[in-house]
Formats: structure tokens, sequence, C-alpha cells
């Protein structure tokens, strides 16, 4: 890291600017071990972060308990890169659809779910996404890059603040592969629900995941109470393997492994996704294949009829499918429920979220 020192020393041509590293990619573990090395006390840590991810701001010069040779010094080494709101669309249903840009003309798309006095923020864990699942716009597009920390939660500050209020909770659920970002992630739904940052209640932040398994492993490792969601989509191996191609080499049975000794050690229920598309995954072949995937397991599956997304191939399924599919897996004693679509009309639901690169804001 440079300092203040070896900046003006340098010569000009060796840009030192560009080893200037955004604070957003430091977790707050390394945010206290880089005060640390500065010879500072412990409790810098928290007011850095509450300044960062309490408060919001923009620059260091605001952070106006620390004193002025450390704001100066952190000033020197890090940036605190921008992230601002391109577009918005607004739903019907009050579902806020936002483009957000980063520093370096990236941007991702993230949701505002307001219910009553709940405010959910739908974030994005990487701009695109490299699973390519067929029914989804984002894994359409491919991966453009990873987001750090402090991008996911910037996110959620500038959802907040456009509806002045606060966000009781955060869904990793936008775009992109959690797991597959996976230090990233952590960091981000830490600071989401440190008391210092946005003070979100553990159980109130919930990671999906297309269920890479030694994600999860890891995630049942974690102190913290947060959610786990997994995309299933089917319980058939060849009918998933074609709808999510990025998780092809996970067998069924040992993802199915993988969720129970989950639940087991963490005494949590993990959610199973499960968009139903017409004649694809909604038979009564695939019924029987997802009753008997989820008998015996603490599990809860959100069922949803898949929301269009154009080029995919895929209908919504037909009819009371849904209840159908729903009512069967409750007999089996498995918990289940339709999920509540929001904000269809500004292609905001589930799976709509698309990839803009310098684009033109234009949603869906
Ligand atoms: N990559 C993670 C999280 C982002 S996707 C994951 O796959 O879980 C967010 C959620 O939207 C997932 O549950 C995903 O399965 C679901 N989804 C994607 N496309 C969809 C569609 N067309 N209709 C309904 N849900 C969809
Ligand atoms: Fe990626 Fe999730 Fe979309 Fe699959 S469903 S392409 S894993 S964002």
């Amino acid at each position: 890291m440079p300092t203040i020192g070896t900046l003006l020393s340098r010569p000009a041509r060796v840009a030192p600017v560009d080893t200037i590293t955004d604070i957003g990619a430091l977790s707050r573990e390394e945010i206290a071990e880089a005060l640390a090395r500065l010879g500072q006390p412990r409790f810098r840590a928290a007011q850095v972060v509450r300044w960062l991810y309490g408060r919001g701001v923009a620059g260091f010069d605001e952070m106006t308990d620390l004193p002025a040779e450390l704001r100066e010094r952190l000033a020197a080494d890090y940036s605190i890169d921008s992230a601002t709101i391109e577009t918005r669309q607004v739903s019907r249903d009050g579902t806020r659809k936002y483009l957000v840009r980063f520093h370096d003309g990236i941007s991702v798309e993230t949701v505002g779910l307001p219910d009553k006095d709940r405010l959910t923020v739908c974030f994005s864990t990487q701009a695109g996404c490299a699973m390519g699942c067929t029914f989804c716009a984002t894994g359409r597009t491919g991966l453009a890059r990873d987001l750090t920390c402090g991008e996911m939660v910037r996110q959620v500050l500038l959802v907040a603040a456009d509806f002045g209020q606060r966000v009781t909770n955060a869904v990793a659920m936008g775009q992109g592969e959690p797991f597959a970002n996976y230090d990233a992630s952590i960091a981000a739904l830490r600071l989401l629900n440190s008391p210092d940052g946005l003070g979100i209640g553990a159980r109130h932040i919930t990671v999906s995941t297309c269920g890479l398994p030694a994600g999860i492993r890891r995630f049942a490792m974690e102190p913290e109470q947060f959610t786990l969601a997994v995309s299933l989509h089917s319980a058939v191996q060849t009918t998933r393997d074609r709808l999510m191609p990025g998780v092809k080499g996970v067998p069924l049975p040992g993802l199915r492994e993988t969720l129970i000794a989950y639940a087991g050690s963490t005494g949590r229920r993990p959610t199973l996704e499960y968009a139903l598309a017409a004649g694809v995954n909604d038979t009564d072949a695939e019924l029987a294949a997802l009753t008997s995937f989820c008998r015996g397991m603490l599990v809860h599956v959100n069922l949803i009829p898949i929301n269009p997304v154009e080029g995919s191939g895929l209908q919504r399924t037909v009819g009371d499918r849904v209840r159908v599919f729903r009512d069967a897996l409750q007999r089996a004693g498995v918990e289940a429920s339709v999920r509540v679509e929001r904000g269809v009309d500004i292609d905001a639901a589930c799976g709509q979220l698309r990839q803009h690169q310098g684009g033109t804001g234009n949603a869906g």
C-alpha cells in the first residue's frame, strides 16, 4: 500500500493511483487488520465500518471522529468507490428495480421489495453469472466480474436511501452465484448483519445458491444464523443437468446428503427453490422425484411458476399444477409454499435480472 510519503516521492509515470484499493474490497476483519498495522486501537474498525456502511459516507474526510492524520492516511491508501443508481423502475406493486453502476462502468440490478413495515433488498453478488442456467436471464449473459463485499452492501445502502426506510431483510438472490464468490459474499453478509453496518438480523439474511456442495459445507460452519436457499428446480438428474449446466457435475444424492448434514449441524431449515416450467419439471414423474428427494429432510420447498425469460424456450406451468405440487408435498409431510411474485411488470422478478455493460439502462 502506498503511504502519503511514497506517493509524493514516486515518479508520476508509476501511476500510484492505480494501486489504491477500494476499501470496499476489504472484509470487516481485513479493515481491522489494516488499522492494527497502522497502530490503531481495536475500536477504530467499528468506527470505520459505521461510517462506511452504517452511514454510507463517500469520503474519509467525513469520518469526523477519526484523528485527522488517520483520515489522511486512509485516503492515501484507499478509495471509497462509487455506486450510483443509474435507473429506477417502480412496479405497480411497489417493487423497485435499480440499475446500479460501479466505478468501472460495470452495473448490476438490485431490487427493493416493500411490504408494510418490512423492506427486503435483493442484491447481486456478481455482475452476470457463469452458471448458465437456461431459465435465468442473468445466466444467459455470462459472468462480467465478481463484486466486492462493499459493492454488495452499497447496493443495499442505495435502496435504503431511496426508500428512506430501514432495510429489514436482505437476500443474495440478484445476479450471480454467491458461493462462486464466497469470501466476498460472506464478508457482505457480516457487514449487513453487524450493528456497526446495517444491523440486519442474521436470520433475515438469506443466501441463494445453485447448490455448490463445497459452498454449502463451508456455509454450515459459519457461526451466524444466516438462512440458506438452494435452487433445485428438478430432482431428476437429467432434467436438472439440462436446466442448470453449471452444476451438471453435482449428483443429486450427494446434494441431498449435503443438505441433510447442513440441517443437522446448524439446526436450520434450508429452502429449496423450485420454478415450474410446463412439461419440463411439472410432470407427475418430476413431482414423484421431488417428493422422494424431500421426504425425511428438514426443508421448505418454495414453489413458483417460472418467470418468462426471452429465448429460454420455457413456458410457465399452466392450470393449478403449482398447487398440485404444494398439496402433494404437504401430504408427504414436506413443508411447501407458493411464492408470491413481485415486480413481474418491470422484469424485477426472480431470474429476470440481466447484465448491462455500459448499456442503456433499459431493464429486461
Ligand atoms: N445464483 C443463485 C442466486 C441468484 S438466482 C441461485 O441460483 O440460487 C435467484 C433465484 O431466482 C434463484 O432461486 C433462481 O433459481 C431463481 N430463478 C432464476 N430464474 C428464474 C425464473 N426464470 N423464474 C423463477 N425463478 C428463477
Ligand atoms: Fe446464476 Fe443463479 Fe441465474 Fe443460475 S439461477 S444462472 S446460478 S444467477
